[in-house]
């Protein structure tokens, strides 16, 4: 089986959480298996270990679990994204719209070195909303957003294409 028909079996597919009609990912499944969480890394790793890049973005919450393993395994710094109001030091923020209303996420000021090529993680690509927004944060900050690595890409909303369009960098995902 290949990593990604691996991890698709995984994966627990939860209706209408956290509201009627969403389909929620949840990938704690994935999290309590060792092993496979050994071979993700290790393919993801594969796809970034040649690209020179500064530091690695995760996106609250989810986006913490591999983005600090691929960090710890590149050996390269990791930097939180958050929800607005959680980063303890000065921050600067970035709103983008939700389904319903909106939401902030947040980095802090002196995160990144003006210049620096960066990788952002998420667990999972939907509209490309938040991701978007975190790659808006990055520019702020004078550094360039090189990659964009999800675990689960939902292709029917085209959060790929968003991306691209935006920051032309084609997004990386296992499934
Ligand atoms: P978006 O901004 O629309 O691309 O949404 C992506 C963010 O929302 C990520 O941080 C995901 O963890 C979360 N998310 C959106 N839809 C789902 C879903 N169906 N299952 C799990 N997480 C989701």
């Amino acid at each position: 089986m290949s990593i990604s028909e691996k991890v698709k079996s995984v994966i627990r597919d939860v209706p209408d959480f956290p509201k009627p009609g969403i389909l929620f990912k949840d990938i704690t499944p994935v999290l309590a298996n060792t092993s496979l969480v050994h071979e993700i890394v290790q393919e993801l790793v594969k796809d970034f270990k040649s690209g020179g890049y500064d530091a690695i973005i995760g996106i609250e919450s989810r986006g913490f679990i591999f983005g600090s393993l691929l960090a710890y395994e590149l050996e390269i710094p990791f930097i939180p994204v958050r929800k607005a109001g959680k980063l303890p030091f000065h921050t600067i923020s970035e709103s983008y719209n939700l389904e319903y209303g909106k939401a902030t996420i947040e980095i802090h000021q002196d995160a990144l070195k003006p210049g620096s090529r960066v990788l952002i993680h998420d667990d999972l690509l939907a509209t490309g909303g938040t991701a978007a927004a975190a790659a808006r944060l990055v520019h702020k900050l004078g550094a360039e957003t090189a990659a964009f690595s999800f675990l689960i890409n939902l292709s029917f909303l085209k959060g790929d294409n968003i991306l691209f369009d935006e920051f032309g960098v084609k997004p990386n995902y296992l499934i």
